[in-house]
Protein backbone atom coordinates (compact mmCIF):
# COMPACT_ATOMS: atom_id res chain seq x y z
CA UNK A 1 0.00 0.00 0.00
CA UNK A 2 1.41 3.22 -0.60
CA UNK A 3 2.06 5.77 2.21
CA UNK A 4 -0.90 7.92 2.97
CA UNK A 5 -0.53 11.95 1.73
CA UNK A 6 -2.47 12.65 5.42
CA UNK A 7 -1.91 9.93 8.63
CA UNK A 8 -3.59 11.56 11.47
CA UNK A 9 -2.84 9.84 14.51
CA UNK A 10 -4.43 9.88 18.34
CA UNK A 11 -5.37 13.32 17.66
CA UNK A 12 -7.34 14.95 20.69
CA UNK A 13 -8.40 18.96 20.55
CA UNK A 14 -10.25 20.50 23.15
CA UNK A 15 -11.46 24.08 23.03
CA UNK A 16 -11.98 25.67 26.53
CA UNK A 17 -14.11 23.33 28.22
CA UNK A 18 -15.05 21.14 24.83
CA UNK A 19 -13.35 18.31 23.64
CA UNK A 20 -14.17 18.72 19.67
CA UNK A 21 -11.66 15.89 18.21
CA UNK A 22 -11.28 13.17 20.39
CA UNK A 23 -8.24 10.22 19.90
CA UNK A 24 -9.05 10.60 15.98
CA UNK A 25 -6.78 8.75 13.48
CA UNK A 26 -6.88 7.99 10.23
CA UNK A 27 -4.90 7.84 6.71
CA UNK A 28 -5.65 8.91 3.48
CA UNK A 29 -4.57 7.42 0.46
CA UNK A 30 -3.02 9.44 -2.60
CA UNK A 31 -5.06 10.65 -4.80
CA UNK A 32 -8.32 10.36 -3.54
CA UNK A 33 -11.36 12.57 -2.80
CA UNK A 34 -12.76 12.49 0.40
CA UNK A 35 -16.03 13.29 1.47
CA UNK A 36 -15.47 14.51 5.00
CA UNK A 37 -19.64 14.30 6.26
CA UNK A 38 -21.05 14.69 9.88
CA UNK A 39 -23.63 16.60 11.83
CA UNK A 40 -23.10 20.06 12.60
CA UNK A 41 -21.08 20.54 15.03
CA UNK A 42 -19.15 16.98 14.55
CA UNK A 43 -15.36 18.51 14.44
CA UNK A 44 -14.62 18.60 10.48
CA UNK A 45 -13.38 22.53 11.01
CA UNK A 46 -11.63 21.61 13.31
CA UNK A 47 -10.23 18.47 11.84
CA UNK A 48 -9.45 20.38 9.10
CA UNK A 49 -7.75 23.06 10.55
CA UNK A 50 -5.83 20.82 12.58
CA UNK A 51 -4.53 18.93 9.37
CA UNK A 52 -3.53 22.80 8.34
CA UNK A 53 -1.70 23.42 11.34
CA UNK A 54 -3.91 26.55 12.08
CA UNK A 55 -4.88 24.87 15.34
CA UNK A 56 -2.79 23.44 17.56
CA UNK A 57 -3.82 19.74 19.31
CA UNK A 58 -3.50 18.70 22.86
CA UNK A 59 -1.94 15.44 21.78
CA UNK A 60 -1.75 13.41 18.39
CA UNK A 61 0.43 13.51 15.16
CA UNK A 62 -0.80 14.91 12.28
CA UNK A 63 1.40 13.93 8.91
CA UNK A 64 1.32 15.74 5.11
CA UNK A 65 3.36 13.75 2.81
CA UNK A 66 5.13 12.00 5.90
CA UNK A 67 6.10 15.37 7.21
CA UNK A 68 4.79 16.47 11.14
CA UNK A 69 2.98 19.46 10.19
CA UNK A 70 3.55 20.89 13.92
CA UNK A 71 7.26 20.83 13.30
CA UNK A 72 7.39 21.90 9.74
CA UNK A 73 4.04 24.10 9.08
CA UNK A 74 5.61 25.80 6.88
CA UNK A 75 6.91 23.31 4.22
CA UNK A 76 3.28 21.21 4.94
CA UNK A 77 1.80 24.96 3.80
CA UNK A 78 3.78 24.61 0.55
CA UNK A 79 1.85 21.02 -0.10
CA UNK A 80 -1.08 21.99 1.08
CA UNK A 81 -4.03 24.25 -0.37
CA UNK A 82 -6.67 25.65 2.23
CA UNK A 83 -10.08 26.73 1.80
CA UNK A 84 -11.94 28.08 4.93
CA UNK A 85 -15.35 27.90 4.80
CA UNK A 86 -15.69 32.26 4.79
CA UNK A 87 -13.11 32.15 1.82
CA UNK A 88 -10.46 34.38 3.44
CA UNK A 89 -9.88 37.35 0.86
CA UNK A 90 -9.48 40.48 0.92
CA UNK A 91 -12.23 42.76 -1.16
CA UNK A 92 -9.64 45.50 -1.42
CA UNK A 93 -7.30 43.40 -4.10
CA UNK A 94 -8.06 42.84 -7.61
CA UNK A 95 -8.27 38.96 -8.68
CA UNK A 96 -4.84 39.70 -10.28
CA UNK A 97 -3.34 40.90 -7.01
CA UNK A 98 -5.16 38.13 -4.75
CA UNK A 99 -3.79 35.59 -6.96
CA UNK A 100 -0.37 36.86 -7.21
CA UNK A 101 -0.09 37.66 -3.19
CA UNK A 102 -1.09 33.70 -2.51
CA UNK A 103 1.68 32.78 -5.30
CA UNK A 104 4.01 34.98 -3.53
CA UNK A 105 3.03 33.76 -0.03
CA UNK A 106 3.33 30.64 -1.03
CA UNK A 107 6.67 30.52 -2.54
CA UNK A 108 6.47 30.86 -5.77
CA UNK A 109 9.89 32.12 -7.57
CA UNK A 110 8.98 35.88 -8.73
CA UNK A 111 9.23 34.99 -12.44
CA UNK A 112 7.01 31.91 -12.40
CA UNK A 113 4.00 34.54 -10.35
CA UNK A 114 2.87 36.10 -13.56
CA UNK A 115 1.85 32.98 -15.60
CA UNK A 116 0.38 31.33 -12.75
CA UNK A 117 -1.71 33.80 -12.07
CA UNK A 118 -2.68 33.99 -15.48
CA UNK A 119 -3.71 30.29 -15.83
CA UNK A 120 -4.96 29.85 -12.79
CA UNK A 121 -7.28 32.71 -13.20
CA UNK A 122 -8.30 31.20 -16.94
CA UNK A 123 -8.69 27.84 -14.85
CA UNK A 124 -10.94 28.94 -12.72
CA UNK A 125 -13.02 31.22 -15.33
CA UNK A 126 -11.80 34.02 -14.31
CA UNK A 127 -9.47 35.41 -16.72
CA UNK A 128 -11.68 38.08 -17.98
CA UNK A 129 -12.03 39.46 -14.02
CA UNK A 130 -8.21 39.90 -13.41
CA UNK A 131 -8.72 44.03 -12.51
CA UNK A 132 -12.12 43.45 -10.80
CA UNK A 133 -11.73 43.81 -7.17
CA UNK A 134 -12.78 40.36 -5.20
CA UNK A 135 -15.60 42.55 -3.27
CA UNK A 136 -17.66 43.31 -6.52
CA UNK A 137 -17.49 39.47 -7.53
CA UNK A 138 -20.33 37.34 -7.16
CA UNK A 139 -20.38 34.63 -4.60
CA UNK A 140 -19.80 31.71 -6.80
CA UNK A 141 -16.71 34.12 -8.43
CA UNK A 142 -15.38 34.79 -4.65
CA UNK A 143 -15.43 31.42 -3.97
CA UNK A 144 -13.74 30.39 -7.24
CA UNK A 145 -10.75 33.07 -6.82
CA UNK A 146 -10.37 31.04 -3.06
CA UNK A 147 -9.90 28.22 -4.49
CA UNK A 148 -7.36 29.68 -7.24
CA UNK A 149 -5.52 30.98 -4.36
CA UNK A 150 -5.91 27.62 -2.66
CA UNK A 151 -4.06 25.98 -5.46
CA UNK A 152 -1.99 28.59 -7.55
CA UNK A 153 1.31 26.44 -6.20
CA UNK A 154 -0.17 22.84 -7.63
CA UNK A 155 -0.07 21.29 -3.95
CA UNK A 156 -0.68 17.38 -3.40
CA UNK A 157 -3.25 18.30 -0.97
CA UNK A 158 -5.98 20.35 -1.01
CA UNK A 159 -8.82 20.72 2.08
CA UNK A 160 -11.79 22.29 1.54
CA UNK A 161 -14.24 23.43 4.08
CA UNK A 162 -17.68 23.65 2.54
CA UNK A 163 -16.94 24.96 -0.98
CA UNK A 164 -20.42 23.99 -2.25
CA UNK A 165 -22.23 26.45 0.08
CA UNK A 166 -24.44 29.12 -1.31
CA UNK A 167 -23.78 28.01 -4.80
CA UNK A 168 -26.23 27.81 -7.53
CA UNK A 169 -26.54 24.37 -9.02
CA UNK A 170 -24.69 25.25 -12.15
CA UNK A 171 -22.13 26.99 -10.38
CA UNK A 172 -22.10 23.57 -8.22
CA UNK A 173 -21.65 21.64 -10.99
CA UNK A 174 -18.70 23.68 -12.20
CA UNK A 175 -17.23 23.34 -9.53
CA UNK A 176 -17.68 19.34 -9.17
CA UNK A 177 -15.65 19.58 -12.70
CA UNK A 178 -12.68 21.71 -11.22
CA UNK A 179 -12.51 18.80 -8.24
CA UNK A 180 -12.65 16.00 -10.87
CA UNK A 181 -9.58 17.53 -12.89
CA UNK A 182 -7.55 18.34 -10.05
CA UNK A 183 -7.79 14.69 -8.81
CA UNK A 184 -6.84 13.50 -12.37
CA UNK A 185 -3.50 15.70 -11.66
CA UNK A 186 -2.70 13.46 -8.84
CA UNK A 187 -3.97 15.71 -6.52
CA UNK A 188 -5.85 14.64 -2.72
CA UNK A 189 -8.95 16.05 -1.76
CA UNK A 190 -10.68 16.44 1.71
CA UNK A 191 -13.83 18.22 1.14
CA UNK A 192 -16.58 19.11 4.06
CA UNK A 193 -19.81 19.29 2.57
CA UNK A 194 -23.57 18.84 3.95
CA UNK A 195 -24.31 18.66 -0.19
CA UNK A 196 -24.04 14.72 0.18
CA UNK A 197 -25.51 14.47 -3.79
CA UNK A 198 -22.53 17.39 -4.96
CA UNK A 199 -19.83 15.22 -3.08
CA UNK A 200 -21.42 11.82 -4.33
CA UNK A 201 -20.56 12.75 -7.80
CA UNK A 202 -16.26 13.29 -7.04
CA UNK A 203 -15.35 11.39 -3.80
CA UNK A 204 -13.94 8.27 -3.70
CA UNK A 205 -14.00 7.96 -0.16
CA UNK A 206 -16.52 8.66 2.97
CA UNK A 207 -14.73 10.01 6.45
CA UNK A 208 -17.84 10.55 8.72
CA UNK A 209 -17.49 12.06 12.08
CA UNK A 210 -19.87 12.18 14.90
CA UNK A 211 -19.26 14.10 18.31
CA UNK A 212 -15.63 14.52 17.32
CA UNK A 213 -14.76 10.58 16.56
CA UNK A 214 -14.58 8.67 13.56
CA UNK A 215 -17.44 7.54 12.60
CA UNK A 216 -16.67 5.28 9.47
CA UNK A 217 -13.94 6.14 6.97
CA UNK A 218 -13.70 3.64 4.05
CA UNK A 219 -14.05 3.89 0.29
CA UNK A 220 -17.72 4.63 -1.55
CA UNK A 221 -18.71 1.35 -3.19
CA UNK A 222 -19.78 3.04 -6.58
CA UNK A 223 -16.19 4.40 -7.20
CA UNK A 224 -13.76 2.48 -9.11
CA UNK A 225 -11.42 5.52 -9.27
CA UNK A 226 -7.60 4.21 -9.72
CA UNK A 227 -5.43 6.41 -7.02
CA UNK A 228 -1.90 6.77 -7.43
CA UNK A 229 -0.42 3.43 -8.20
CA UNK A 230 -3.39 1.85 -6.87
CA UNK A 231 -7.22 0.54 -7.37
CA UNK A 232 -9.16 1.36 -4.09
CA UNK A 233 -11.45 -0.94 -3.06
CA UNK A 234 -15.17 -1.46 -4.04
CA UNK A 235 -18.00 -3.99 -3.45
CA UNK A 236 -19.54 -6.43 -5.57
CA UNK A 237 -21.72 -9.20 -5.52
CA UNK A 238 -21.69 -12.39 -7.20
CA UNK A 239 -24.33 -14.55 -7.72
CA UNK A 240 -24.31 -18.21 -7.89
CA UNK A 241 -26.69 -20.90 -9.41
CA UNK A 242 -27.12 -22.85 -5.52
CA UNK A 243 -26.05 -21.81 -2.03
CA UNK A 244 -23.06 -19.84 -2.05
CA UNK A 245 -22.07 -20.58 1.45
CA UNK A 246 -19.33 -23.03 0.80
CA UNK A 247 -17.66 -20.42 -1.54
CA UNK A 248 -16.31 -17.96 1.23
CA UNK A 249 -12.32 -20.12 1.80
CA UNK A 250 -11.90 -20.39 -1.61
CA UNK A 251 -13.07 -16.08 -2.32
CA UNK A 252 -10.39 -15.29 0.57
CA UNK A 253 -7.97 -17.18 -1.21
CA UNK A 254 -7.76 -15.33 -4.36
CA UNK A 255 -6.22 -11.56 -5.02
CA UNK A 256 -7.65 -8.69 -4.55
CA UNK A 257 -10.28 -9.99 -2.47
CA UNK A 258 -12.02 -9.56 0.72
CA UNK A 259 -15.06 -11.58 1.73
CA UNK A 260 -17.67 -8.93 2.78
CA UNK A 261 -20.35 -11.53 3.61
CA UNK A 262 -21.85 -14.41 2.07
CA UNK A 263 -26.00 -15.03 2.09
CA UNK A 264 -28.11 -16.93 -0.07
CA UNK A 265 -26.83 -17.41 -3.57
CA UNK A 266 -24.52 -14.58 -3.39
CA UNK A 267 -21.22 -13.58 -2.14
CA UNK A 268 -20.08 -10.04 -1.47
CA UNK A 269 -16.60 -8.86 -1.96
CA UNK A 270 -14.44 -6.06 -1.23
CA UNK A 271 -12.20 -6.20 -4.65
CA UNK A 272 -9.14 -4.04 -4.70
CA UNK A 273 -8.04 -5.30 -8.15
CA UNK A 274 -8.14 -3.71 -11.79
CA UNK A 275 -10.42 -4.50 -14.77
CA UNK A 276 -8.36 -7.20 -15.47
CA UNK A 277 -8.03 -8.48 -12.60
CA UNK A 278 -11.78 -9.02 -12.13
CA UNK A 279 -11.48 -10.66 -15.26
CA UNK A 280 -9.08 -13.21 -14.35
CA UNK A 281 -11.30 -13.71 -11.09
CA UNK A 282 -14.33 -14.35 -12.74
CA UNK A 283 -12.17 -16.69 -15.10
CA UNK A 284 -10.67 -18.62 -12.31
CA UNK A 285 -14.37 -18.75 -10.78
CA UNK A 286 -15.48 -20.60 -13.27
CA UNK A 287 -12.55 -22.66 -13.86
CA UNK A 288 -12.98 -24.01 -10.14
CA UNK A 289 -16.24 -25.12 -10.72
CA UNK A 290 -18.05 -21.94 -9.43
CA UNK A 291 -20.20 -21.25 -12.40
CA UNK A 292 -21.47 -17.75 -11.98
CA UNK A 293 -24.88 -15.94 -12.79
CA UNK A 294 -23.92 -12.40 -12.45
CA UNK A 295 -21.11 -10.10 -10.95
CA UNK A 296 -22.39 -6.82 -9.94
CA UNK A 297 -20.92 -3.58 -8.40
CA UNK A 298 -22.66 -2.89 -4.90
CA UNK A 299 -24.07 0.50 -5.27
CA UNK A 300 -24.79 2.50 -2.44
CA UNK A 301 -24.85 6.73 -2.37
CA UNK A 302 -22.91 8.79 -0.45
CA UNK A 303 -26.23 10.32 1.32
CA UNK A 304 -27.30 6.20 2.22
CA UNK A 305 -24.16 5.24 3.52
CA UNK A 306 -23.88 8.45 5.64
CA UNK A 307 -27.56 8.00 6.91
CA UNK A 308 -26.65 3.89 7.82
CA UNK A 309 -23.73 4.67 9.48
CA UNK A 310 -25.27 7.50 11.76
CA UNK A 311 -27.86 5.44 12.29
CA UNK A 312 -25.70 2.41 13.92
CA UNK A 313 -24.04 4.73 15.94
CA UNK A 314 -27.60 6.24 17.37
CA UNK A 315 -28.67 2.77 17.86
CA UNK A 316 -25.23 2.34 19.90
CA UNK A 317 -24.44 -0.29 17.32
CA UNK A 318 -21.26 2.22 15.67
CA UNK A 319 -19.84 0.98 11.89
CA UNK A 320 -16.41 2.81 13.06
CA UNK A 321 -14.45 1.03 10.05
CA UNK A 322 -11.33 2.71 9.54
CA UNK A 323 -9.45 1.00 7.11
CA UNK A 324 -10.53 2.46 4.06
P1 LIG B 1 -20.68 22.45 11.03
O1 LIG B 1 -21.14 21.32 10.18
O2 LIG B 1 -21.82 23.04 11.79
O3 LIG B 1 -19.84 23.46 10.31
P2 LIG B 1 -18.34 21.13 12.18
O4 LIG B 1 -18.48 19.64 12.05
O5 LIG B 1 -17.44 21.80 11.20
O6 LIG B 1 -19.77 21.80 12.20
P3 LIG B 1 -16.69 22.37 14.22
O7 LIG B 1 -16.85 23.75 13.70
O8 LIG B 1 -15.37 21.69 14.03
O9 LIG B 1 -17.84 21.40 13.68
O10 LIG B 1 -17.03 22.40 15.77
C1 LIG B 1 -16.92 21.25 16.58
C2 LIG B 1 -17.45 21.58 17.96
O11 LIG B 1 -16.56 22.50 18.59
C3 LIG B 1 -18.83 22.23 17.98
O12 LIG B 1 -19.57 21.70 19.05
C4 LIG B 1 -18.56 23.69 18.21
O13 LIG B 1 -19.59 24.30 18.96
C5 LIG B 1 -17.28 23.64 19.03
N1 LIG B 1 -16.48 24.83 18.75
C6 LIG B 1 -16.04 25.25 17.55
N2 LIG B 1 -15.30 26.39 17.68
C7 LIG B 1 -15.26 26.67 19.00
C8 LIG B 1 -14.67 27.70 19.78
N3 LIG B 1 -13.94 28.65 19.22
N4 LIG B 1 -14.86 27.66 21.13
C9 LIG B 1 -15.57 26.68 21.71
N5 LIG B 1 -16.16 25.68 21.02
C10 LIG B 1 -16.02 25.67 19.70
Amino acid sequence: MSQPIIEVVDLTFDYPGFRALDRVSLAIKPGSVTALVGPNGAGKTTLLRCIAALETPLSGVVRVAGQDVYESPRAVHRLMGYLSDNFGLYSDLSVAQGLEYAARSQGLAPAAVPAAVQSTAERMGLGDKLQNLAGTLSRGQRQRLAIGQAIIHSPQVLLLDEPASGLDPEARGALALVFKALQAQGMSLLVSSHILAELDEYSTHMLALNQGRVLEHRALNHMAHAGVGEVFERLLRLEFVGPAESLAPWFSSQPHVRVNRVDGNGVEIGFSGDASAQAALVGACVAAGHPLTTIAPVTENLQQSYLKSLAAERAGNPTRRAQP
